[in-house]
This record gives structure tokens, sequence and C-alpha cells, in this order.
């Protein structure tokens, strides 16, 4: 497993030059950023917790690109990362979150009442119902429920959560992260209704039990993901780490994975409405929960939630299904069209698996200048127009006229 050099203080011995890694052969966007000026002028600051400039790039040094994404190429370490490597962070963040500016202001909105139904007038958003010979009634959808469950497997939605004042999974030590795995088992349980759950720690499962959970989409992968492993997140693997989950599995955290706190909330189905409900509902019952205990998350009005990845500032929000699109994958300009709905595609299997029988998880590409809402707004709207389009194909018809413009 690669290994900081943080602690090797003779390093500066050598010439910023001699120390510049070798970039090269790279493709991701701390590569673009990072020039041997700007390496010469931060190499030797440390955040107040001791993290450096090498630590905040070795995962983008032993990961030059990706197959199916563009990487970040850098963590954070802590929160005063994001400050005090600013002159790198700050152009990361901008190229990665669409022209993000140092001066600008994100908004938070957990409301889930203010997801709209944005169907064309002729699909078939109000169906009338008959009460009785006499009255008829109208149900109209209320937005983000209506995803065709023929396509729409599973849907599912995602943040991550820093608890301020202990350093994030590149850099914490074992006795910080046992006591945010401590911390959280402690809140979590406080948890009642459909939220109730219980808090299973890796260590204590069988290796079938955690396969089965990783099977069924539930838990996180062993820590194979070069990406995790490069950036110093899989150390003391499987101390402190765990998933606490309510009985039907459709509230999950996961504890000290990539994030303090991952919280998901996913059903089978197209009803992405409600599983927006449950997010918003648990992961305000939570923000409290933890107050109530003297803690509260790494948030700043700039950056919005503060987490490890500088791809998930802001919402950290990734709302996605996994979608059969067997027909429309195979059109050249099935890439096209996902970036002007502003989405991403994954394989099922997680971010480093590929697409197998054209099922894709398709979720929203922002995080950071876009509310949560209107981040699940663009995936429920973006996938409506993916399933129809689907339809079409599926039935022999062309796809021309139904090409969406740039979001
Ligand atoms: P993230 O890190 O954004 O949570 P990953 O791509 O690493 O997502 O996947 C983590 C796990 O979540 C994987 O097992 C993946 O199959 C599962 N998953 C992601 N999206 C969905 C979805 N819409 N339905 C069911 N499972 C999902
Ligand atoms: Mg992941």
């Amino acid at each position: 497993m690669p290994f900081g050099n943080t602690h090797n203080s003779l390093k500066m011995n050598y010439s910023a030059e001699q120390e510049y890694p070798d970039l090269s052969q790279h493709n991701n966007y701390m590569a673009k950023v990072l020039t041997p000026e700007l390496y010469a002028s931060l190499r030797d600051k440390e955040t107040p917790s001791g993290f450096t400039l090498d630590d905040v790039i070795q995962t983008g040094i032993d990961n030059p690109g990706h197959p199916f994404i563009m990487t970040v190429g850098c963590v954070a370490g802590d929160e005063e990362t994001y400050e005090v490597f600013q002159d790198l962070m700050d152009p990361v963040i901008e190229e990665r979150h669409g022209g993000y500016k140092p001066s600008d202001i994100h908004k938070t909105d957990l409301n889930f009442e203010n997801l709209q139904v944005n169907r064309p007038a002729d699909a078939s958003i109000s169906v009338w119902f008959p009460l009785n010979h006499l009255t008829l009634v109208s149900r109209t959808f209320q937005g983000g429920d209506d995803l065709d469950p023929n396509y729409v497997l599973s849907s599912r939605v995602r943040t991550g959560r820093s608890i301020r004042g202990f350093c994030l999974p590149p850099h914490c030590s074992r006795g910080e992260r046992r006591a945010i795995e401590n911390l959280s088992i402690e809140s979590l349980d406080v948890l009642d209704g459909e939220l109730k759950g219980k808090y299973y720690a890796l260590k204590n499962m069988t290796e079938e039990e955690q396969q089965q959970l990783i099977d069924d989409h539930f838990l996180f992968d062993k820590p194979v993901s070069p990406l995790l492993l490069a950036s110093g997140m899989a150390r003391d693997w499987p101390d402190g780490r765990g998933i606490w989950h309510n009985d039907n599995k459709s509230f999950l955290v996961w504890v000290n994975e990539e994030d303090h706190l991952r919280v998901i909330s996913m059903e089978k189905g197209g009803n992405m409405r409600e599983v927006f409900t449950r997010f918003c509902t648990g992961l305000t019952k939570i923000e409290s929960l933890f107050k109530e205990r003297g803690h509260e998350f790494m948030w700043n009005e700039h950056l919005g939630y503060v987490l490890t990845c500088p791809s998930n500032l802001g919402t950290g929000l990734r709302a996605g299904v996994h979608v059969k699109l067997p027909n429309l994958s195979k059109s050249d300009k099935f890439g096209e069209i996902l970036t002007r709905l502003r989405l991403q595609k994954r394989g099922t299997g997680g971010v480093d698996t590929a697409a197998v029988g054209g099922v894709f998880d398709i979720s929203n590409a922002d995080r950071l200048g876009f509310s949560e809402v209107e981040l699940v707004q663009m995936v429920v709207d973006g996938v409506n127009l993916l399933v129809d389009m689907e339809k079409s194909l599926e039935a022999g018809d062309t796809i021309d006229d139904m090409i969406p413009e740039q979001k």
C-alpha cells in the first residue's frame, strides 16, 4: 500500500524540481493544475494537524487516470486543507465543478416538497380515478415519484458528512477513527420509527455476511480501489469501519470509509421522491443528534459540506438509478446526451465497474453550486427523458427530435 513521505524531513534537502512528481502520463484535475512553481510554493506548508502537499496529491500521482470517470487526483486530510492549499484546491474545484469561483456561494435545499413535475404536457402526469359513479378525482404526481419501474430497477441518494475537529480518513489516527465510530453508534441508536436500526462493525462480520451486503449494493467495497488505497484511507482496515442500517435496509450510514459518514437512502423501483424524502428526514435528524452531543458537521458557505474528495464538496449528493438502457447506450449520441443533461454513468457494481447487460448507474454529475433539490430534479427529469428515448428506440423510432439542449 502506498505510504506518504510526509514525515521524511530529509526531502527538504532536495530542490522542488528534484521532488516534483512525474505527471507526464496523467489525466486528472490535480495533474492539470499542478506546476513546478505551484509545487515549490506549497511544498513546505502544512495544516495544523500536519497534512502536507505531498499527502494531498499522492492519490493523483499513483492513479494517472481512471477508465470511466475523470478523477480529481487529490484529497483533503482535514477541514483546513482547503484553505492552506487553496492555490491548488481552488483551480481544481473550478475545473471539476464547472467554473465554480473562489467567491461563489453554495446553496443548500433539503426540502423534498420542492421537487417538481417537469413532464411534457402529453405525458400522463394527471390521471383520473373514478371514486364512485358520480365523482372523479384527479391525482397529480408530485414530482420524482413516477420513474418507470419497468426500466428503473432501483433509486438511491447518498451524501457524505464530516465531523468538525477530526481529521478526515486519509489522515485520521486510529483513536480519532474509533471516536467517530463510537459517536456515530451513540447518535444513530436514537433514531426511531422507520429509521430505527443497528450498527454492524466490519470486524464482527463474517466474510460471507460482508460479501452478501456488498453484492446486494448496500455496503462499500473492500479496500480494493486504487483511489482509496493511494490516498491512505484504507490504513488499519477494517478497524473502525462499519455500516448502520434500518431493518429493511432503506436507510444506511457507512462509517469511516471515504468520509466520516456516508448517508444513503435507497429502495427498489423508481420512486425517487420517497427515497429523497427519507434521505432529507434522516439526514436532518442525524445532524441534530450530533449537535446535541456537541459535534457539528464541517460546512462553510463557499464550499458547502466539506468532504474528503473535492469532487464531493457542496451537497456531496449523488442521486442515481440503476436503469435498463440497452438500446440507447448503443447509440453514439449516448455520451453527449448525458453531458447535456448534466448526468454521469457508472457500472452497477460501483465506480470501478463497467456496465453489463445494458444496465447503468445514472446519476447527477454536479455536487457544488446546485442545491440538493436541484440535483435530484435533474436526475428525475433526465432519467425520464432517457427512458422515453429507450422506449422510442425499442419501438424502432428515431430519437433525433428528442435530443435535449445543454442544461
Ligand atoms: P458512491 O461512492 O457514490 O456511493 P459507488 O459507485 O462507489 O457509489 O457505489 C457504491 C455501491 O452502491 C455499489 O455497490 C453500487 O452498486 C451501489 N449503488 C449505487 N447506486 C445504486 C442504485 N441506484 N441502486 C442500487 N445500488 C446502487
Ligand atoms: Mg464510492
